[in-house]
């Protein structure tokens, strides 16, 4: 039973890190002209009025990219992908994942995305339509590891679960092994919270075990309210493209003003 809906979360401070780091892949590998794939697991409804009820009730987006828009120049690929994303959809809106790599991708790449939740999958094919994406109403995670290593070859996955699901500290890293030996030359980008209880620790471990080499970043932020359990945001990067190292430092530096 899925009960998790990114709405109540989407622009805080963890989707910041996520978001800015994926905008700036993405941007990495649009600079050659080759097509490339572009695999979201757990990709959500694409689309946030960050009006809405849900968004307000949790204040995240006020304590998150409210807070951090000016940390991004009008030329990076992240405020490129927001700008793009209120032109079109209005002042208000948030693009999730699946629409900053709409926004930056071309119409060359070939875009396949999961979500299993029947509203957020039937939002998600809405708000993804022009991007002429593939919208999957499946696991995402059998999804990946079927369709990869994918055509073109050349690409990146994100896996961005709710964590939900108990065993999913469990399930993941195993995965994310076997999707890193079947598209070995892909890039594949894992994000996790970063709970008091440290619940990520042994799945990184099991991660490292697989893939010695990924890349891994961390930022920590303040509780966005009293007693609330993420202390910060990381970021597993496997294959990650050249120059990225330059994102990672300048987004620790950002969020290290935070206090
Ligand atoms: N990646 C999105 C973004 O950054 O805009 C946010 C995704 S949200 C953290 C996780 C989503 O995964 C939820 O919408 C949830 O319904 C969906 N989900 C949970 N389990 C799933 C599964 N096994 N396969 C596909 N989607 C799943």
């Amino acid at each position: 039973m899925l009960s998790y809906q990114h709405l109540y979360h989407a622009g805080n401070l963890a989707d910041v890190h996520k978001h800015a780091l994926l905008a700036t892949t993405l941007d990495y590998l649009t600079r050659k002209d080759k097509p490339l794939t572009y695999v979201e697991t757990h990709a959500g409804r694409g689309l946030y009025d960050l009006t809405a009820p849900e968004a307000v009730k949790t204040g995240e987006a006020a304590k998150g990219i409210a807070i951090a828009e000016g940390w991004f120049p009008t030329t990076h690929p992240y405020a490129r992908a927001l700008a793009a994303t209120r032109d079109q959809r209005g002042a208000t809106f948030y693009p999730g994942s699946p629409l900053i790599a709409g926004h930056l991708l071309r119409e060359t790449d070939s875009i396949h995305l999961c979500e299993l939740h029947p509203q957020e999958h039937a939002a998600l094919d809405y708000a993804s339509a022009p991007f002429g994406a593939k919208v999957y109403h499946e696991d995402g995670l059998a999804k990946a590891l079927s369709i990869c290593p994918p055509t073109p070859r050349r690409g990146m996955a994100l896996i961005d679960p709710s964590y939900e699901v108990k065993t999913d500290y469990e399930t993941i890293p195993r995965v994310v092994g076997q999707l890193h030996r079947k598209w070995n030359v892909g890039i594949i980008y894992l994000w996790y919270p970063i709970l008091r209880e440290g619940y990520h620790k042994p799945m990184l471990a099991e991660i490292k075990a697989v893939a010695p080499e990924a890349l891994i970043h961390e930022v920590r932020f303040p509780p966005v309210r009293d007693g609330h359990r993420m202390e910060g945001s990381g970021m597993v990067m496997i294959n990650p493209p050249y120059g990225i190292e330059t994102e990672t430092k300048r987004l620790t530096g950002l969020f290290r003003k935070l206090g």
